[in-house]
């Protein structure tokens, strides 16, 4: 039996456009500029994925009569949407933080790791996100290695901030759901975004520590 979970974390680009038809491409950029809290706006079981956009509601649940047994509807509009396109925006770009990417089988189970060895095997995963996926990263001011950038997934069409401020988790910011989720201090954007500005300036400038103007603490 193929679970809601399975269908999902198997769902590709490709095939989240033609669930949503003939504009699938542009509903799924267009959703893309949702912000969504996955605490609370959505829920994921085995049988329902279900996004609360507060203007609409999108469900989708497996139907074994519908093309790629998916079924996907808002409770506002009456055609695909751009409402729809978020959810599938999401569900591609989020499959980490969704629990959504199964690691591969040849891993050590989860269950045995020690803490630090759970914390690198999800930084190892979102690494190997940051290898695999196509992303488009834009500087604040290309001068400066530390400062803020834009990053751009082509998957999904969505658009996150990110502080660069550091070379170690905890020291850039990120305005990802995953980032906000994971505890890491880092995500698949902020590590990519290493991996281009380590290529990009020279020793002396990734090795000067980025100047710090002013404090913010934050309490959770
Ligand atoms: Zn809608
Ligand atoms: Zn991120």
């Amino acid at each position: 039996m193929i679970t809601l979970k399975d269908k999902l974390s198997h769902l590709s680009y490709l095939q989240a456009c033609k669930l949503l038809g003939a504009q699938g491409k542009q509903l799924i950029m267009a959703g893309g500029k949702y912000d969504i809290d996955l605490f609370g706006q959505v829920t994921l079981t085995s049988r329902r994925f279900y996004l609360d956009l507060a203007e609409a509601a999108v469900e989708i649940i497996l139907d074994p009569f519908k093309p790629q047994r998916l079924k996907i509807g808002c409770n506002v509009c009456s055609t695909a949407c751009e409402h729809q396109g978020a959810a599938l925006s999401l569900i591609l770009e989020e499959k980490l933080s969704l629990g959504l990417a199964a690691p591969p089988p040849e891993r050590v189970p989860m269950e045995s790791l020690s803490e630090k060895a759970l914390v690198s095997q999800a930084i190892a995963e979102r690494k190997e996100r940051a290898q695999k996926e196509k992303m488009r990263l834009k500087s604040m001011d290309p001068r400066q290695l530390w400062t803020d950038y834009i990053i751009t997934s082509y998957g999904s069409g969505k658009s996150y901030r990110i502080a660069l401020r550091g070379w170690q988790p905890g020291e850039s910011y990120c305005s990802c759901p995953d980032f906000r989720k994971n505890t890491l201090g880092t995500c698949k954007h902020i590590l990519y975004a290493l991996d281009k500005v380590n290529k990009k300036f020279k020793k002396v400038e990734r090795e000067t520590p980025a100047p710090i103007k002013e404090i913010c603490v934050y309490l959770r």
